[in-house]
């Protein structure tokens, strides 16, 4: 069958309405007619070929929520009309030791499987994303929602920056008596502040718009520092147990390293277009300090995190938008210009 998609010939093309095809649920499927898919920075950076390896037509979306309209017959955990999502994967080989250990992300076997962008059987070669008015997936890749209903659309982004931001949090011990700080007030940041204060740490905001300070204290930042001014960044020096940067372009990494107390942590989940100049290997020596990576999060991680947050009543910040102002919704988020995720209303595909 085909469904109604949004998606990219080409890197310097705008999206455009297309028809794109669907398999019929396997064994182990189950079909979700999508109701919203969250905007993530990601999906520009790959319809725009900015980090390479595009394969064209991309449909992007990787935030994906709906209703279960079908399940294969080996479906055990999931019935028609569940409420579902579906985040950055769609497959992983199961087997080695990082799938066993549920971080599918890390899979080394086949590599984990994008739910855009990503090899499959299926026509055409690639996988199709969440901008399309149904997607068909593996169980196994399948997520339970508990949120309430009238909630939906915005729990979309925790199926991206909801786990982008969480997996690093818990793996670097993020709670009570901890100081730590989030660089960016964008999709993955706003909802870094969020998770890190029900975490029961003290958040500190890194921004570079300062019509986002007030804004920052509402999502739960205790302080906000504008990262451009280095007296205020300064006299934080030596301070922090652990920072997040979520930033979507090239800047210094020192600014924030000099930041960390010794053996704090930089995580660095922000993938820019272009390299961060390399920072000063003094700052990391004389404190024992750590720059490292995070990609996304597991399954079994997601379902914790959708699950946290239901229980701490947190959703995203988001704006909604018709699937025909998407290149607008594109242009603004490169101008920093988000309050905090453009989440795509579904139905609109259909106008
Ligand atoms: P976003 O909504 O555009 O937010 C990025 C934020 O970075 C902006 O709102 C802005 O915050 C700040 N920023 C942008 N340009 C800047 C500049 N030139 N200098 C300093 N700060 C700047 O993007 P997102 O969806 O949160 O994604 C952020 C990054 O994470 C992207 O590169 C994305 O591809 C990546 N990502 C990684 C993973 C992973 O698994 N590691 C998963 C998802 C996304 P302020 O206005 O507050 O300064
Ligand atoms: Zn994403």
């Amino acid at each position: 069958m085909t469904v109604p998609a949004y998606g990219a010939h080409a890197a310097d093309k705008p999206l455009e309405p297309m028809q794109i095809p669907r398999r019929e649920p396997g064994p182990s499927d189950v079909q979700i007619e999508i109701a919203y898919c969250g905007v993530c920075h990601s999906d520009l950076h790959t319809v725009r070929s900015e980090w390479g390896g595009t394969l064209f037509p991309c449909v992007p979306g990787h935030e994906i929520v709906g209703q279960v309209s079908a399940v294969g017959d080996q479906v055990t955990r999931f019935k028609v009309g569940d409420t579902v999502g579906v985040g950055c994967m769609v497959g992983s080989c199961q087997q080695c030791a990082s799938c066993r250990d549920g971080e599918e992300q890390y899979c080394t076997g086949t590599g984990f499987i994008g739910t855009y962008n990503g090899a499959t059987e299926d026509a055409p070669g690639h996988t199709l994303g969440g901008y399309s008015q149904r997607i068909v997936t593996d169980e196994n890749f399948v997520l339970h929602i508990r949120h309430p209903q009238d909630q939906l659309a915005a729990v979309a982004p925790l199926l991206c920056a909801g786990i982008t931001t969480y997996s690093p949090l818990r793996h670097w011990n993020v709670g009570p008596g901890k100081k730590v700080g989030v660089v960016g007030i964008g999709g993955l940041g706003h909802m870094a502040i969020k998770i890190a204060h029900a975490m029961g740490a003290h958040v500190v905001a890194f921004t570079t718009s300062e019509s986002k300070r007030e804004d920052a204290k509402k999502l739960g930042a205790d302080e906000v520092i504008n990262s451009r001014n280095s007296e205020e960044v300064e006299s934080h020096a030596d301070t922090f147990d652990f920072i997040l940067d979520t930033v979507a372009a090239s800047h210094d990494l020192d600014t924030f390293t000099n930041l960390l107390k010794r053996d704090g942590t930089l995580t660095l989940v922000g993938v820019p277009e272009h390299p961060h100049p390399s920072p000063s290997v003094f700052n990391l020596i004389f404190r024992r300090r750590a720059v490292a990576g995070s990609l996304i999060g597991g399954i079994a991680e997601t379902q914790e995190m959708l699950d946290f947050c239901a229980e701490h009543g947190i959703v995203a910040d988001i704006e909604m938008i018709r699937i025909q102002e998407i290149d607008e919704a594109y242009d603004r988020m490169q101008r920093s210009d988000v309050k905090y995720r453009f989440v795509i209303d579904n139905s609109t595909l259909s106008a």
